[in-house]
This record gives structure tokens, C-alpha cells and sequence, in this order.
């Protein structure tokens, strides 16, 4: 079985890893839905160009995923909900004594919560249908460690457990659960880190992407979000039927070191 004709749901997917998620699933026959926080024109634009690139349907639903009932909410619009790509996510850096709460409450809202509340929504729809898959994008950051992204890095371990749980809550339904962990892709998400720490180190752009962003990724290039929405692509096939409850990552060898 392939994804044609399968409707995904992809959160944060006006940017991004998300956005190429969503381009790829398309690309691979999928109705897609995107979302995020705000609703502007060029948002219901880019769903209107894959859908048209791609010949399929292409909606965009604004829902704020730092918010439980707007998440759960985001599945009962999206009437259909086959493939559900939990994706949305923030970033702040900071050492944990002067980690602001408001940003931790925020990273742990919407980097992790929101995958719960998502899922809740969408299992029933899955069970339904006969058929599922969430995928959850996670991080080498939810296997390992960085000093100053505490809430980052607890977020994203609490994903990969969540992954494990509903992989074994839906264990022997023809639905599965995985979370795909990449390391540096250049998305706004990291280009927003590359100022501050050329400033903190005195180095330009060049050392700062070589030596401290590609520091721990051995294969010294970013991933990027086509094969990160390859990899969702896999996840929903079939060949991928037994795959459930762990993580793959797409991060040029750093879980390796
Ligand atoms: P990005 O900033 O380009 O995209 C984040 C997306 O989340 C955007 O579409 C944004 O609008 C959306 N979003 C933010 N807050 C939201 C909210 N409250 N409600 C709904 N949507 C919201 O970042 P990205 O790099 O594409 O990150 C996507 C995911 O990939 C995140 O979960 C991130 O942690 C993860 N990730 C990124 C990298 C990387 O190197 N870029 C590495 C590992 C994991």
C-alpha cells in the first residue's frame, strides 16, 4: 500500500521540515492538510500550489498547537486523518538558571504536548479507517543532550516516549508509530540560532555553520526537509508495516559518535 489517496495531516507545515514533509507526501499522492498558528493569505496559498503541483487536495486549517483544544480540534477539521505528522516546534537557548518559563512552558506546549493531544484525536479516526500512522518529528536532540536547550531536549525525549507508548497502545492494529529524528536541517528554525552565536564566538557565517551547527553531525551537511519528507513517505508505506515504537534518524552519523 502506498500513501495515494491517503489524507495527512502535517502541524507546523507553513515552513520548514514540515513544508517539505507535506510537498513529499503530495508529491507521493497524499491529500495533504497543513497548519499553523496564523492565518494569512500565503498561507492558504502554499496549499493551493500542491495541491495544483501535485494534483491532489490541499487544504490549510490554522490551529495553535501551543493550545490542547486547537490541536484537538485541528483533526475534527481536517474530517479525515490518516497520516498524522506531529512536526510543529520551537527553539529557545538558554542556560536552565535563566531559562525563561514562559519559553519552557511553550517549548513543552507545543514541541510535546501537542503531539499527545493530536494523537488522542486522531487514533479513533485511524481505528476507524482500519488503518494509521503517526509519525513524530523528534531530534538527535530527543536521543542526546546539548547544554543550554533543556526544555528543547526534554521535549524531544518526551516525543520519543510517546512514540514508544502509542506504538504499543496500537500494537497489533494495522496502525504504527514512529519518530524520525534529524539532526541540522537549515530551516528558519536554525538560521534564527546562526546570528547569535557568530556574535558569541566572533566568527562569521561560514565557521559558525562548519564548526559549532555541523560540529557533531560527521557527514558535515545539513540533512534537508526532502529527505526528511522521504523518510515520513517510507514510514507510511507499507514496506514499513512492522516498523513501530522507534526512531530513525536522518542525521549524517551524529547518534553514531
Ligand atoms: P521552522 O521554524 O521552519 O518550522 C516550524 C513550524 O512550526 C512552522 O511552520 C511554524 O509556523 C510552526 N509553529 C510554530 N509554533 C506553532 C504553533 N504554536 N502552532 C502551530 N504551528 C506552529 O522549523 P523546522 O526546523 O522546520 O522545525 C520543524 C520540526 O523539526 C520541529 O519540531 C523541530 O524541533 C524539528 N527539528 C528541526 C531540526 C532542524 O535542524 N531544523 C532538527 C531536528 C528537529
Amino acid at each position: 500500500m502506498t500513501v495515494q489517496g491517503k489524507t495527512a495531516v502535517i502541524t507546523g507545515s507553513n515552513s520548514g521540515i514540515g513544508l517539505g514533509v507535506a510537498r513529499e507526501l503530495a508529491k507521493a499522492g497524499a491529500n495533504v492538510v497543513l497548519n499553523s498558528f496564523t492565518d494569512r493569505d500565503e498561507d492558504h496559498a502554499l496549499a493551493d500550489e500542491i495541491g495544483k503541483e501535485f494534483g491532489v487536495t490541499a487544504r490549510y486549517i490554522k490551529a495553535d498547537m501551543s493550545k490542547g483544544d486547537e490541536c484537538r480540534s485541528l483533526i475534527e477539521k481536517a474530517g479525515t486523518c490518516d497520516i498524522l505528522v506531529n512536526n510543529a516546534g520551537i527553539q529557545h537557548v538558554a542556560g536552565i538558571d535563566e531559562f525563561p518559563t514562559a519559553k519552557w512552558d511553550a517549548i513543552i506546549a507545543i514541541n510535546l504536548s501537542s503531539a499527545f493531544h493530536t494523537t488522542a484525536a486522531a487514533l479513533p479516526t485511524m481505528r476507524a479507517a482500519g488503518w494509521g500512522r503517526v509519525i513524530n518529528i523528534a531530534s538527535a536532540h530527543g536521543l542526546t543532550a546539548s547544554p543550554y536547550k533543556s526544555a528543547y531536549v526534554a521535549a524531544k525525549h518526551g516525543v520519543v516516549g510517546l512514540t514508544k507508548v502509542t506504538a504499543l497502545e496500537t500494537a497489533e492494529e494495522p496502525i504504527t508509530c514512529n519518530a524520525v529524528c534529524p539532526g541540522y536541517v537549515l530551516t528558519p528554525l536554525v538560521e534564527a540560532q546562526i546570528p547569535d552565536t557568530m556574535e558569541k564566538y566572533g566568527m562569521d557565517r561560514e565557521t559558525v555553520i562548519r564548526e559549532v551547527l555541523l560540529d557533531r553531525q560527521p557527514s558535515k551537511q545539513f540533512a534537508t526537509v526532502e529527505e526528511l519528507g522521504g523518510t515520513c513517505v517510507f514510514l507510511a508505506s507499507s514496506a514499513a508495516n512492522q516498523i513501530t515504537g522507534t526512531t530513525i534518524s536522518v542525521d549524517g552519523g551524529w547518534t553514531a559518535l
